[in-house]
């Protein structure tokens, strides 16, 4: 995979899954634009890229806001004239309770960001890919956009969101030369986990996380560059047919039923 002389923006870019991303893309090349509503975060991936000896511009965004996603659409264009891949990327995970005790305004905001921050960066980054005519885009599911996750209800609601978005999109623009696929991570080591397994055993995250690992059918975690893998090859020529499609990255979780963890009743 050769990504010399393309520009790959990505968000959630300063942290976790999107800074292995937004690594691996600079590994092949790519010029990086990493847009994260942790600017100092940004900063720092953006650094260790320069220093690979590719251009990189970070920016402080929230991808929930309207003027947020227009900025850092028209920052990577005034700067590298183009956005040849985008992976839509940042997320959060809300709370962990059932259906009929979360919080209103917790899942506001988990389909503020996952939702509403996803349609945002499709729709101000399409226009440009449809000017180009072509691009490619990897939106961030999970498998929780696949199957339901008891205690989950606004993360599995905005990630099935996620697959929705990625099937109608890729139906728009496929004449146009732009491709649009979704990623499926089962649990990544990331931030993100660890916060889910803080809550799920306050104080005992270590203990829990092992015993979640070790049902998985590969007994571990995903690391956040085998996301970073999938990511670049849909991203990539090599996929160059490829387009509304989910991809699943698990461990084998999901084709064994391990998704369905209840995380509400023990
Ligand atoms: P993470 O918390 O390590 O990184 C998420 C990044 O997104 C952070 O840098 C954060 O600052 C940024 N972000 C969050 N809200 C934002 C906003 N409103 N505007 C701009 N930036 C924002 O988590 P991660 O595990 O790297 O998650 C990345 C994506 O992968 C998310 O969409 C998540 O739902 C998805 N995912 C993660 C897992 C997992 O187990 N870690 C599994 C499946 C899917």
């Amino acid at each position: 995979m050769d990504f010399t002389g393309k520009v790959a923006l990505i968000t959630g870019g300063g942290n976790g899954i999107g800074r292995a991303t937004s690594l691996g893309f600079a590994g092949h090349g790519a010029t990086v634009v990493i847009v994260d509503r942790d600017g100092p975060a940004a900063e720092a991936v953006a650094g260790i890229v320069r220093q690979k000896g590719v251009e990189s511009l970070a920016v402080t965004a929230d991808v929930t806001r309207t003027e947020d996603v227009r900025a850092y659409v028209k920052a990577a264009v005034d700067r590298f004239g183009r956005i040849d891949c985008f992976f839509n990327n940042a997320g959060i995970e809300g709370r962990v309770a059932p259906t009929a005790e979360y919080d209103e305004a917790v899942f506001d905001a988990v389909i503020g960001v996952n939702v509403k921050g996803v349609f945002l960066g499709l729709r101000h980054v399409l226009p440009q890919m449809i000017r180009q005519k072509s691009g490619a885009i990897v939106n961030t599911a999970s498998v929780a956009g696949l199957v339901g996750t008891p205690g989950m209800p606004a993360y599995v609601a905005s990630k099935h969101a996620v697959i929705g978005l990625t099937k109608t999109a890729a139906g728009e623009v496929a004449r146009q030369g732009i491709r649009v696929n979704a990623v499926c991570p089962g649990p990544v080591d990331t931030r993100m986990i660890h916060a889910l397994e803080e809550q799920l055993a306050p104080g005992d995250a270590a203990s829990i996380g092992e015993r979640y690992q070790a049902a998985q059918p590969t007994g571990r975690y995903t690391t956040p560059e085998e996301i970073a893998n999938m990511v670049l090859f849909l991203c990539s020529d090599l996929a160059a047919n490829t387009t509304g499609g989910q991809f699943v990255v698990d461990g084998g979780r999901t084709a064994t039923g391990g998704a369905v963890t209840n995380l509400v009743s023990r």
